[in-house]
């Protein structure tokens, strides 16, 4: 499993974009960013994005992409997942004819480029040979992460936006090769951190307590630039082996 990170950002700056990993080119985790980092042929290669909730710094990308393939292939098709009240976010909220057009009824009558897709918590989806489950994560809206099993047994769990949560590790069934975990505020913000469900590095050190076995790699994303230097020095202080930051841009093998 190839994991490019489009984006890995909290806030948008310039060079620091929103959450967006591709897998092998064609499963995007949150579309926070994609038109804005990829180029036309890789965004007319993605044909799955599973969304961890609809706050508008990971479902942003989704309305760029679709006009996009409107121009580039209008029979490309993309499959959006999620839990039933972010899909409804989408729907009602983004695709509504009124923020921007509503691309599961575009082009008309010939299937449209987007298809909206329901999934519960804790149920596998197979696809393209990975098994990808939803788990309920804390966060200000409802929220999920997902764990993502390659054929060969390797797992990633990527968390989305998430505050301290004993419930998810206790339901993911098996040890974790890789988490990408939330460390959006740095430890001094830590009830605000709390107050709209995200980690801080002294949480996030609390969270990696509360799993059976520690993952093999543990990444953090979804961090403010504005904190990055208090951030990173916070993580160094934690002398958690096989712990970084993420960069984006990058790409991890699993
Ligand atoms: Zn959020
Ligand atoms: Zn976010």
């Amino acid at each position: 499993m190839k994991i490019k990170v489009l984006g890995c950002s909290g806030a948008e700056f310039p060079k620091h974009h929103f959450s967006s990993f591709l897998i092998d080119g064609k499963i995007l985790l949150d579309a926070g960013s994609i038109a804005d980092v990829l180029d036309e042929k890789d965004q007319l290669k993605i044909k799955s994005i599973f969304i961890t909730h609809a706050h508008l710094d990971h479902i942003k990308g989704i309305p760029f992409l679709a006009d996009n393939i409107l121009i580039g292939n209008k029979q490309g098709r993309v499959d959006i997942f999620s839990i039933p009240p972010v899909i409804k976010a989408i729907k009602e909220d983004l695709l509504n004819d009124v923020v921007w057009p509503d691309f599961t009824k575009i082009p008309r009558g010939l299937g449209s480029i987007l298809r909206l897709n329901k999934l519960k918590h804790g149920e596998p989806l197979r696809i393209d040979g990975y098994c990808i489950i939803p788990f309920k994560v804390n966060h200000a809206v409802p929220a999920v992460g997902y764990l993502i099993e390659t054929p060969t047994k390797r797992r990633l769990f990527y968390s989305g936006d998430t505050g301290p949560t004993g419930e998810t590790w206790k339901k993911i069934p098996a040890k974790i090769d890789c988490l990408i975990l939330d460390v959006t505020f740095p430890d001094k913000v830590e009830g605000e951190a709390i107050r709209t469900g995200h980690l801080t590095p002294g949480l996030l050190r609390m969270e990696l307590s509360k799993m059976k076995n520690m993952p093999e790699r543990v990444y953090v994303t979804h961090t403010k630039p504005q904190y990055l230097k208090t951030i990173t020095s916070e993580l160094k202080r934690l002398r958690i082996n096989h712990l970084r930051l993420l960069k984006g841009g990058e790409s991890i093998e699993l």
